[in-house]
């Protein structure tokens, strides 16, 4: 039994998703006698439920629909027949599929159709200035010529095959007193539900109701939208008879930009500076997402220590539907020493007289060791080979007589 996405239907008749086909007959008829109308009045839309539930299970074709792809998979292959909705709604109810979304009911209780999503990508400039674009997109709308009824009116006409259920029931006799109900899809109307007259068809949709259009929507980026927001364009999205249509939604994807990365409607930049600007003071320019030329400055006699953040207020992300007020942008600076011996031995001694002096170097008493301060890349992996091998030295040193040569100390 390949996985069953939904088992209401079988905990209706009381039964497990594997259930034979004897099994389920057997259950709906026991539960048909105890909750038939006539019987028990008071058990409200049991009885419907119940049969509903049998007649979806008891056939082939639908039970497999059902056992795929659950309630969705009996509505998009029931063509949506009369009477098909409300027991749809009655039974799943919107609880069960309706945070999907896509198959919520309208107001008016017509079925809805499903939305249509499509991402949207948007430079931070956009988002900064806001922008209105063209989106082209094709989709299904009514067709005009015959108000998506497929002919003239009066030339559809409810397939007689079927009565408009699209399915044919036959009753087949078993044994006196025990009927099977056999379904199958009507052959005269293609599962429609209704027929048109070849010579009656609408030219131009071809009997089909609906055509293909395409449709421009203009969309309205807004100052401040964030990545993930979502734009609605109500009731775009693909028509088809009876059905409400669901919406167009664009979901905003924030491209990457090169000079600033946002957080909320703050904006957060790098930016290298020399030796002689972090203590000198500077001043630097940039160009803002609104391409103003921005002038930074600071003064003579203040700071810049490495990796420090300075906050320029209000030249952040101007707030979505408030746009005159906006968050603030972070600057990190990255300070870039000079080069070894970029400098005489002379000259440094004057630099030393202008630089805050020296700790006092303390007095040491006894025995010291001199050692070398070596280049260390920290890119090249912290903690390997050369920690090791000092552990392993001084681990040696101490138990000599355990341990060959190449033997690695398993301790750390
Ligand atoms: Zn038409
Ligand atoms: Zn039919």
């Amino acid at each position: 039994m390949a996985s069953v996405v939904d088992t209401k239907l079988y905990d209706i008749l009381g039964v497990p998703p594997g259930a034979s086909e004897n099994e389920l007959k057997k259950a709906y008829r026991k539960l048909a006698k105890e909750y038939h109308p006539d019987k028990n009045p008071d058990a409200g839309d049991k009885f419907k439920e119940i049969s509903f539930a049998y007649e979806v299970l008891s056939n082939p074709e639908k039970r497999e629909l059902y056992d795929r792809y659950g309630e969705q998979g009996l509505r998009e292959g029931s063509g949506g027949g009369g009477g098909m909705d409300d027991i749809f709604s009655h039974i799943f109810g919107g609880g069960l599929f309706g945070f999907m979304g896509n198959q919520s009911r309208s107001r008016n209780g017509r079925r809805r159709g499903e939305d249509m999503m499509h991402p949207l990508k948007v430079s931070l400039e956009d988002l900064y200035n806001g922008k209105t674009t063209k989106l082209q997109l094709s989709k299904n709308v009514l067709c005009s010529a015959c108000n998506g009824q497929g002919g003239k009116s009066g030339a559809v006409q409810k397939c007689s095959a079927c009565r408009g259920h699209g399915v044919r029931t036959m009753i087949r006799q078993l044994a006196p007193g025990m009927v099977q109900q056999v379904q199958s899809v009507c052959s005269d109307c293609n599962r429609e539900g209704e027929v048109i007259n070849k010579k009656d068809r609408c030219k131009k949709c071809e009997g089909k109701k609906v055509i293909k259009e395409v449709k421009i929507l203009e969309v309205h980026v807004d100052k401040g939208m964030k990545h993930g927001q979502r734009i609605t364009f109500a009731g775009e999205a693909d028509q088809a008879p009876g059905v409400e249509p669901g919406d167009i939604v664009l979901l905003l994807q924030e491209k990457e930009h090169e000079v600033f990365q946002r957080d909320g409607n703050d904006l957060h930049m790098m930016y290298k500076i020399g030796l002689v600007e972090a203590l000198c003071g500077f001043q630097f320019t940039f160009k803002h997402l609104d391409a103003r030329q921005i002038v930074a400055k600071y003064p003579p006699g203040k700071v810049i220590e490495p990796g420090c953040v300075r906050v320029v207020r209000g030249e952040g992300m101007p707030q979505y539907r408030n746009p005159f007020e906006k968050g603030d942008l972070y600057i990190k600076f990255d300070v870039q020493f000079p080069e070894n011996n970029w400098v005489s031995p002379d000259k440094l001694s004057e630099l030393e007289d202008l630089l805050p002096s020296r700790p006092e170097v303390p007095n040491i008493i006894g025995y010291t060791e001199e050692v070398e301060l070596q280049e260390f890349d920290s890119t090249r992996g912290s903690g390997g080979g050369q920690r090791r091998e000092a552990y392993n030295d001084s681990f040696e040193e101490e138990s000599s007589s355990h341990h060959g040569p190449g033997v690695q100390c398993a301790h750390q």
